[in-house]
């Protein structure tokens, strides 16, 4: 298993890598963490951030707010990401493969938020085989369940 999470962060080095042709940085408003209406978390993904974070409430809180179709489940605070301190990531060298490419790819085109730095300067895709390196991430997340007996999917 720790040979698996190893392939993991070394496919994130290769996807940061492959996506630093962006002439924009990040302008951390944070936005993006508090606003996304879903946000996909593979198993893998969270055992990754299990390993290294020692805080199982937090954890469960992530798999809660990772899981929900529509994020809204902290009343008053709903739909902010239990890892995200100010407008800053407290778990960003594990950050998922969907916080990663939030900005750089822009699904059809229109999904960004208003006030991100990239918005109009994104990769416009139509199907998720269009994201980057995805492939990779399938057999790393396919590796994963099956290691674990999950249901593929
Ligand atoms: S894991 Fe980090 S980058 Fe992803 S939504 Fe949470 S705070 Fe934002
Ligand atoms: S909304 Fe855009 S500019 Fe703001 S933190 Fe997210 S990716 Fe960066």
């Amino acid at each position: 298993m720790n040979a698996l999470l190893g392939d993991l962060m070394s496919f994130y080095a290769r996807l940061d890598e492959f996506m630093r042709d962006s002439d924009r940085d990040c302008g951390i408003c944070g936005e993006c963490c508090q606003k996304l209406y879903q946000l996909r978390v593979y198993p893998v993904e969270l055992e990754n951030i299990r390993r290294h974070v020692a805080d199982d409430l937090a954890i469960k809180k992530f798999q809660n707010f990772a899981n929900s179709p529509v994020v809204k489940i902290w009343g008053d605070i709903s739909g902010q990401c239990p890892f995200q301190d100010g407008a800053l990531c407290v778990i960003y060298p594990l950050r998922p493969y969907h916080c990663r490419v939030y900005g750089h790819y822009d699904y059809q085109g229109r999904s960004l938020l208003e006030r991100c730095v990239y918005r109009g300067y994104a990769i416009a895709y139509y199907h998720r085989e269009e994201l980057p390196l995805i492939d990779e991430l399938d057999h790393l997340v396919e590796s994963y369940e099956s290691k674990n007996n999950l249901p593929v999917g």
